[in-house]
């Protein structure tokens, strides 16, 4: 058998140089102007698919021609996350330094599995979590590493607070068939996000076994509920082995008061995990520092810079300051992983789920040497103040009514003219959230509260100005005029 040599693919070697220029020419007029599409993708289930053959091409096809169907055919499904109209869920923006880190991410391609397998990632990594604890105003002593998502870092709080009752001998013996373990049991708020209770599913603990504490009228978990709901717990034999403590709820940003959570925890000896995916970056802020105010007692804690940080997604920081125990929760190496001759480094593998590590922390240095913290500090600030334009036109205005406080840069708000029953306003306001998406210019989302159907814009990207959010407001005014007199037209009784 001769070895027969491949012809590179286009655009590897020599014509590299010139599909990237295309690559990044089209990435630089995009930023330049998200807003020239619509927000939300105008496009129906099934469409994009349609469009794409339904089997791989045989022969090599020409960069040129995959990149034009890139326009063609896949930019008209995507929802832009980078539009400045973008007001939905938690808005968040690549920026341009995080763009070109995942570049030099991809072109490098190493894997940080191991200290020695790129000392780079591994470094930068501790190097770059330990600037953002002290941009979040935090003492010492907390091990930081960077995976995909919140979630993910919130089972891997759960599974070390597991693993730091040792004495159940749940991580050789696990769950299933051992009569003499007694239950489990993890407390998060009522208005907790459901990767507590995903974290639950997965690491056997079982869905019922999360305590959901009620919350009180701010939406913030009631911590007398929390001590009763252990106590009780307790005496009728559970186990509890941790509470999840929320700074800036998905639905309306509430921040549980942590430091009388903490205080719980401590003398239940339960684990503490805060939660601050979205609003923990506020705490970059000299005068919103106190909003992760008894995060020093907590076991673990996670921030998402890929939310309200700049960082193109994914980068999730999580902090534990139990990381021995951690890693006895995970570390596992087989004869061909073990290193020698390594001084004693983090090899990170030994603290999660996954080996194979990518080069995330490149961009989150990246962004925030080129941003620098107050740069960063300052645009949290506008978004804030943007949102509280909002909540000021909210209450301000007839008709209208703000559903819960809005701490940071959310607002959750309804139509709500006096006198109209609540089933009529739930369908108004389903109504105006689909006009005023359906226009393409600002896209919104929704919760429910207090089963109050609610609006909720979300101010967090980028190049989100004023006159965004003013034009959301104009369209949510139009569109509730619209929605009351529809629906007038329709439930009046017929002429004759
Ligand atoms: N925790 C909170 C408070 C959130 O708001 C969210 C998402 O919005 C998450 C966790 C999950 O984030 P991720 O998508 O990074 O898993």
């Amino acid at each position: 058998v001769t070895a027969t040599s491949v012809p590179p693919p286009d655009g590897e070697g020599a014509e590299f140089a010139r599909h990237a220029r295309h690559v990044v020419d089209w990435i630089a007029a995009y930023l330049n102007d998200p807003g020239q599409y619509p927000v939300l993708a105008q496009v129906q289930p099934g469409d994009i698919s349609r469009s794409l053959p339904a089997a791989p091409p045989r022969e090599a096809e020409s960069l040129d021609s995959i990149l034009a169907d890139v326009d063609a055919l896949i930019i008209p499904g995507i929802t832009h996350w980078n539009h400045p109209g973008f007001l939905a869920y938690f808005a968040t923006s690549s920026s341009a330094p995080g763009i070109l880190a995942e570049l030099l991410t991809a072109a490098l391609n190493v894997n940080g599995m191991l200290w020695k397998t790129s000392p780079s990632v591994t470094e930068l990594e501790e190097t770059t979590l330990d600037w953002l604890r002290q941009m979040l105003g935090l003492r010492d002593g907390w091990f930081g590493m960077i995976t995909d998502t919140a979630s993910t870092s919130t089972l891997l709080a759960l599974a070390a607070a597991r693993e730091a009752k040792e004495e159940l001998g749940v991580r050789e013996h696990g769950l299933a068939g051992r009569p003499e373990l007694p239950v489990m049991r993890v407390y998060a708020s009522a208005q907790a996000h459901s990767s507590v209770a995903k974290a639950a599913i997965t690491l056997g603990f079982g869905r019922q076994n999360v305590v959901l504490v009620p919350v009180d009228d701010a939406y913030r978990m009631d911590v007398h509920r929390l001590a009763a709901a252990i106590r009780s717990d307790r005496d009728a034999g559970y186990l509890p082995i941790a509470t999840v403590a929320t700074v800036g709820t998905t639905s309306t940003t509430s921040v549980d008061p942590v430091p009388a959570i903490a205080e719980v925890c401590r003398r239940e000896h339960v684990w503490l995990h805060v939660d601050s995916a979205y609003a923990g970056v506020a705490a970059i802020l000299p005068e919103l520092r106190h909003v992760l105010d008894g995060v020093e007692q907590a076991d673990s804690l996670v921030v998402n810079p890929h939310k309200w940080l700049l960082t193109p997604m994914d980068l999730s920081a999580f902090y534990t300051r139990h990381p021995a125990i951690l890693k006895r929760a995970f570390t596992l190496v087989p004869e061909f992983l073990t290193t020698e001759h390594d001084g004693g480094a983090v090899n990170y593998m030994d603290y999660g789920v996954q080996l194979g590590r990518r080069f995330r922390a490149l961009k989150l240095w990246m962004v925030i040497r080129a941003y620098g913290v107050d740069g960063l500090a300052r645009l949290v600030r506008h978004h804030i103040a943007l949102a509280q334009e909002v909540s000021a036109l909210v209450r301000d205005t007839e008709g209208w009514e703000q559903l819960a406080p809005a701490p940071f840069s959310v607002v959750c708000f309804r139509y709500a003219p006096a006198g109209v029953e609540e089933a009529t306003l739930d369908r108004w306001n389903r109504a105006i959230l689909d006009r005023v998406n359906a226009s393409g210019e600002v896209y919104l989302s929704h919760t429910v509260l207090r089963e109050r159907y609610a609006l909720r814009i979300a101010v967090g990207n980028l190049r989100t100005e004023q006159k965004h959010v003013a034009r959301a407001w104009e369209l949510l005014c139009a569109a509730a005029r619209r929605a009351s007199e529809t629906d007038d037209a329709e439930t009046q009784p017929p002429e004759n």
